[in-house]
């Protein structure tokens, strides 16, 4: 009868959270050895400015080859990490594989290259580590600042406090460049604008995907451009996938494009050959 349905369906719901559970913990142990194992590697996306084609920016995008499994996506890797606090300890690995390649990059292929990282809350919040090391790293391997440029997602603002802006300006003051990502997406994106150092926006790819059939997305997206040129803030777009999308951007003034229809995450070695050959 009934009851028994509902009883065979508790059942399987726990069975199904229980495996949800072991699946997460398996792979949460999988992550701590990932760094010494050598399994984590980034992948560089180049941004391009639409004024003239040159790619000037990329973004570093990290990656985990797990022995057994494959490729983990980020999305299921990352949030781990935060909620471990894993995350500190991944983030510092790829600030220090950034560093270890972008002096060389500027002085052999581009010397105005930046490398975009992103980054988690936890490295905000975290009163003593991590994050203000950076700047001293930067001193210490005589990094120019601006060849750094952080992305902060809207999420990391929502739980924004003074420390998170207070850790925000001093690296801005430092000359390192703050981008806001996956804007549009996140709750009142207006206000941070007004209490965060922002020098550059990156709309979401959900509104890039949906501008040329949903009007009102269209709308946005310039709307968006608009308001930050007025706010002396720079426009990355995220997520262009087409001819099309690529030259509505570029109509409406946006700045930087960023998507497969540019170039798609590609490995150190090959974003190499890419510097070399623009
Ligand atoms: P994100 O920062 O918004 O990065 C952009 C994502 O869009 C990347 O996904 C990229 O591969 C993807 N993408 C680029 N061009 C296109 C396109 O034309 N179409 C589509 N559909 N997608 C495109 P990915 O590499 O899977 O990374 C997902 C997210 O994981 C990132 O989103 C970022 O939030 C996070 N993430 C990646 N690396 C790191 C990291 O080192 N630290 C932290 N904290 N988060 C990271
Ligand atoms: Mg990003
Ligand atoms: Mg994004
Ligand atoms: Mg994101």
């Amino acid at each position: 009868g009934a009851k028994d349905l509902g009883k065979n369906s508790y059942k399987y719901y726990t069975q199904d959270m229980q495996a949800v559970a072991v699946k997460r913990i398996t792979l949460l142990n999988d992550l701590r050895y990932a760094i010494q194992n050598d399994e984590l590697f980034i992948e560089y996306q180049p941004i391009t400015s639409f004024k003239d084609g040159k790619a000037i920016k990329a973004e570093a995008l990290l990656r985990w080859q797990h022995p057994e499994k494959g490729r983990i996506a980020p999305d299921e890797f990352i949030p781990l990490a935060e909620e471990s606090g894993l995350i500190i300890e991944i983030s510092n690995w790829v600030f220090e594989e950034v560093c270890k390649n972008v002096k060389r990059w500027q002085t052999h292929y581009c010397r105005e290259l930046q490398i975009c990282i992103n980054t988690s809350p936890s490295q905000y919040f975290q009163q003593e580590t991590s994050i203000t090391d950076w700047l001293t790293r930067l001193l210490d391997e005589n990094i120019a600042a601006r060849s750094i440029l952080l992305e902060v997602t809207e999420n990391l603002l929502m739980e924004a406090d003074t420390n998170v802006s207070k850790k925000l300006f001093q690296f801005r003051q430092a000359g390192v460049d703050i981008a806001l990502d996956d804007f549009g997406t996140g709750y009142s994106s207006i206000s941070y604008l007004k209490k965060l150092p922002t020098d550059y926006l990156k709309i979401d790819k959900s509104f890039v995907k949906t501008m040329t059939d949903v009007s009102n997305d269209k709308v946005l997206c310039e709307a968006i451009i608009v308001m930050a040129k007025k706010l002396g803030i720079k426009v990355v777009a995220e997520g262009v996938e087409t001819q099309e999308q690529y030259d509505i951007l570029n109509n409406m003034g946006c700045d930087f494009g960023q998507g497969y229809f540019i170039a798609r995450p590609m490995s150190k070695t090959n974003f190499e050959a890419f510097l070399k050959a623009h």
